[in-house]
């Protein structure tokens, strides 16, 4: 059993991303947490509307989403939607969260992304400043003990590694690592459905299915995966050999470019 953590800009972000591979997760017995650092008090056309109310609907869409995911906790560090920025504040609150919950791995929005391939969309600056954060928590701030030590004389929070970190919304070029989620795709489509006051119109017209199917059916016919859906990510091997089942690791061989390890520096 291994600890997951997906760390968010947004609520919904982590849904459209990951939520097929963490239903996946928490299916074969992983512990698989949810961290938003805003709770999407942005994400709205009608500028009365008080932060706090829109808050509060945006968390519970994503509590309600959690469960239909089987996720182990969803958590919100509050931080102004359309304001994150990279700096140590965020860092050590990312830091704070994987050392309380020893993750093993972090699955982080990739701060490489900007503008989409087909050039129709442009990254959202709070997905590149919270996959910035969430990279440079998991590593080494993490796992080193002379890091924000005042968590651990204060909060008794002792250093710890995290052994792997998967990107996602990555640019397909980066793609190495794919998680068949050909079982939980109908799961993932209900969790982001939770999202009534985003999304709730395009759910309700049959948009999202069929977007989100072809997101999945792309991935797996673009990588000649031997499964009919899947979700991609770069993964990055920091601390020794992550456990994973016989299948992923096939599909690994056929298409890891380099082998994991450590980069330079
Ligand atoms: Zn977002």
């Amino acid at each position: 059993m291994s600890v997951y953590l997906v760390v968010a800009a947004h609520p919904d972000d982590p849904d459209f991303g990951v939520a097929g591979t963490a239903a996946r997760l928490a299916r074969d017995g992983h512990a698989v947490h949810y961290l938003m650092l805003t709770s999407g008090d942005a994400g709205s056309e009608d500028p009365s509307q008080s932060a706090e109310e829109l808050m509060r609907i945006r968390e519970a869409e994503q509590e309600a989403s959690g469960r239909i995911l089987g996720l182990s906790s969803v958590r919100f560090l509050r931080f102004p939607d359309g304001e994150l920025q990279p700096d140590l504040e965020l860092r050590k609150a990312i830091v704070r969260v994987m050392r309380q919950l020893r993750v093993d791995v972090a699955l982080c929005q990739d701060p490489r992304s900007l503008v989409d391939e087909d050039s129709t969309y442009l990254n959202h600056p709070d997905h590149r400043a919270a996959g910035q954060a969430a990279l440079d928590a998991a590593f080494p701030a993490a796992g080193n003990p002379r890091a924000f030590r005042d968590l651990l004389f204060e909060e008794g929070l002792k250093a710890h590694k995290v052994k792997e970190v998967w990107l996602y919304f990555t640019g397909h070029p980066h793609v190495n690592h794919f998680v068949d989620i050909t079982e939980t795709l109908d799961q993932k489509i209900a969790a982001l459905a939770a999202h009534e006051s985003q999304i709730g119109d395009w759910a309700r017209s049959g948009g999202l299915r069929r977007e989100m199917t072809k997101w999945a059916e792309d991935t797996a016919t673009r990588h000649n995966l031997p499964f009919k859906y899947a979700e991609g990510f770069q993964r990055v091997v920091l601390e020794g050999e992550q456990e994973q089942s016989p299948e992923a690791a096939a599909v690994e061989a056929q298409t890891t470019p380099f082998p994991p390890g450590r980069g330079p520096g």
